[in-house]
């Protein structure tokens, strides 16, 4: 009997990407060497305008007559590109933390993020993004990640030479076993 498909489940996620239960071996925590399976996933938006850098700060809240959307925010693998299922949303002012919040919390779910050893999730913005992010998802928020899961927010390395040099410490995922170039 056919069923109407649920969230995210018309669309695959990266297929070189670890994930239990589609491409790994049940045994697999056993078996493998433990650096290969974290979830790597970046988040960006895109915009009517051409991307410049620190795009998110200064488009931040800007509503733009005549437009329903202002553009979208996706989270994608990291490492590949390819986008989340479940994990582009629309911008209805500007790209605001909510509109990552969801795309994020909905990107983890659809890739079995919890199921990984944790996440490493890469914005341009993190230095601002982390502040709050655990006061608005988790447990018995209206957004959620998975409970318990490891998360790492990192500020990927095109873009954290054009922060203040406190931010730097964030950008270190080259220094992350593993992690070797991903952005
Ligand atoms: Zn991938
Ligand atoms: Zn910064």
């Amino acid at each position: 009997m056919l069923r109407p498909p649920s969230k995210g489940e018309l669309a695959l996620f990266c297929a070189v990407c670890p994930q239990p239960g589609v491409n790994l071996p049940p045994d697999w925590k056993e078996r493998i060497t433990s650096w290969m399976f974290w979830r790597y996933l970046t988040g960006n938006g895109n915009f009517k305008k051409t991307c410049v850098q620190h795009q998110a700060v200064k488009e931040k809240n800007k509503v733009k007559p005549g437009y329903d959307i202002t553009g979208v925010v996706s989270v994608a693998c990291a490492r590949h590109g390819c986008f989340a299922p479940a994990g582009t949303v629309d911008l209805q002012k500007g790209e605001r933390q909510i509109n990552m919040d969801l795309a994020l919390s909905e990107a983890c779910d659809a890739t079995k993020a919890g199921q990984t050893l944790g996440l490493r999730f890469t914005y341009d913005i993190n230095c601002q993004y982390c502040v709050n992010f655990h006061q608005k998802v988790g447990p018995r928020k209206p957004l959620s990640i998975p409970e318990n899961m490891a998360l790492l927010f990192v500020i990927g390395l095109f873009h954290v030479h054009g922060h203040k040099e406190e931010c730097l410490a964030l950008g270190k995922l080259g220094n992350l076993s593993g992690a070797h170039s991903t952005l």
